[in-house]
């Protein structure tokens, strides 16, 4: 038996007994369990699937034992997510530490910044937030003017932050700020650390039209920020945001459907189309079918990314379409199941003739966010036309 298989099945075997049942199915409507030191379980296989999990290292698989991670190589991480998935195991907890900056830690950060942060987000003990979005800087995030001023061993910190998730909920902040206003708009930014019970930091919630909201603005007036809680060097910040964000689409990409509080596509697709009046049905018909292709075409084609990387290939062009491709195939399921649906679909409160509806009109507006979340969508089609294509920029 290979090293491969002999690791399959001691992965699955070990899934097999400590995913409680109810963590294989869909997480419900703000059932997703937020790691940090307020961390909330709604029940006790919750819990249970996130100790165990987090006792054995597989918050952070890939990570060092030494930093609390599982200590696999690229290829058992690889079978972990499988078998994960083929039981529609849950994430066990959801931590932009382990997902965005701890990885950036792992390989640009101090070897205090690692022994202090990466154990604790390997725990699920700490929860991170990312600033990187203001009010004036979003897509073109590299014209951010919140101000970190040095002053001796500190950075003075001014500004703010906003669309920042879960801040209210957040330990730590990594941001990006302006060290050097004087230097080119990208030369000029670091990246930060910041315990967000810093004197001066204000989080305030964002309410949006539908409602709920996981958004907050954060508000720095004269924050003291230690320097060593910079990341790197100073105005080193862009070349960390880019392979941070890099982390943030794999991260997204792979954010399984078994994650997200979501609906059976096909299934609720096949109950609702003989519904659909008999002028529209064949159309809807061939969408569905073009969709549920599409979905198995990604699944493949994550699959030969992973073959080819592992083969020594060059995939990044590949992987940068990940995320484009995972949120707009997730958008167009879910516009779908809308037309498909009727006015059954409108409005997320009353009674409606099945109980799976009642969600969906929040999925389906919660799939757009997909597409704007970790950079646009068409961010993502500028990227891969400028950095994959090498095609022209035209204007701007
Ligand atoms: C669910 C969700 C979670 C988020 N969480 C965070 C977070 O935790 N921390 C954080 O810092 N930010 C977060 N954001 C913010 C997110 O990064 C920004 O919303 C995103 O980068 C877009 O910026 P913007 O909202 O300012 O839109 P804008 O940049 O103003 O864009 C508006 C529209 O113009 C289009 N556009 C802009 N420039 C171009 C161009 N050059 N070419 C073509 N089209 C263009 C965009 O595609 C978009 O359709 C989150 C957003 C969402 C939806």
């Amino acid at each position: 038996m290979t090293k491969s298989s002999t690791f399959r099945l001691s992965a699955r075997e070990w899934l097999e007994a400590n995913c409680p049942p109810a963590m294989r199915t869909p997480p419900p409507e703000g059932g997703i369990v937020w790691a940090g030191s307020r961390v909330h379980f709604d029940s006790t296989e919750q819990q249970q699937w996130f100790e165990r999990m987090r006792d054995k290292g597989w918050f952070a698989p890939d990570w060092p034992v030494e930093y609390g991670g599982g200590g696999l190589d690229a290829s058992d991480t690889r079978i972990l997510e499988e078998e994960l998935s083929r039981l529609r195991c849950r994430a066990p907890m959801i931590n932009l530490g382990v997902w965005m900056i701890g990885p950036v830690l792992l390989a640009s950060g101090s070897a205090e910044q690692k022994a202090r942060h990466l154990p604790g987000m390997a725990r699920g003990e700490v929860a991170w937030c990312q600033g990187f979005s203001e009010p004036g800087a979003g897509s073109d995030l590299a014209s951010l003017s919140c101000r970190a001023e040095r002053d001796g061993d500190s950075y003075v910190v001014n500004g703010s932050k906003i669309w920042t998730s879960y801040a209210d909920r957040s330990d730590w902040m990594y941001a990006l700020v302006r060290t050097d206003p004087a230097a080119g708009k990208h030369a000029g930014i670091s990246m930060l650390l910041i315990d967000m019970t810093t004197p001066g930091v204000t989080v305030k919630p964002i309410d949006l039209i539908s409602g709920k909201s996981h958004f907050c603005q954060v508000f720095f007036d004269n924050v003291r920020v230690p320097a060593e809680n910079r990341v790197g060097a100073e105005g080193e910040g862009w070349q960390l945001a880019r392979d941070l964000l890099g982390h943030e689409r794999r991260a997204m990409s792979k954010f399984g459907d078994n994650n997200v509080p979501g609906v059976d596509f096909l299934a609720l697709a096949r109950q609702l189309l003989p519904l659909a009046d008999t002028a529209s049905r064949p159309l809807l018909a061939e969408r569905v079918a073009r969709a549920a292709m599409d979905e198995h075409a990604y699944k493949l084609t994550l699959q030969r990314a992973h073959e080819a990387g592992r083969a020594g290939q060059d995939v990044s062009g590949l992987v940068a379409s990940f995320k484009y491709l995972h949120s707009e195939q997730n958008r167009e399921r879910h516009e779908l199941l809308m037309a498909l649906a009727g006015n059954e679909a409108l409005g997320w409160e009353g009674d409606p003739f099945d109980e799976t509806l009642l969600k969906l009109t929040r999925q389906w507006l919660n799939s757009y966010t997909y597409t704007i979340a970790g950079g646009t969508s068409e961010i993502q089609l500028n990227i891969l036309a400028r950095r994959v294509l090498g095609l022209a920029a035209s204007g701007g």
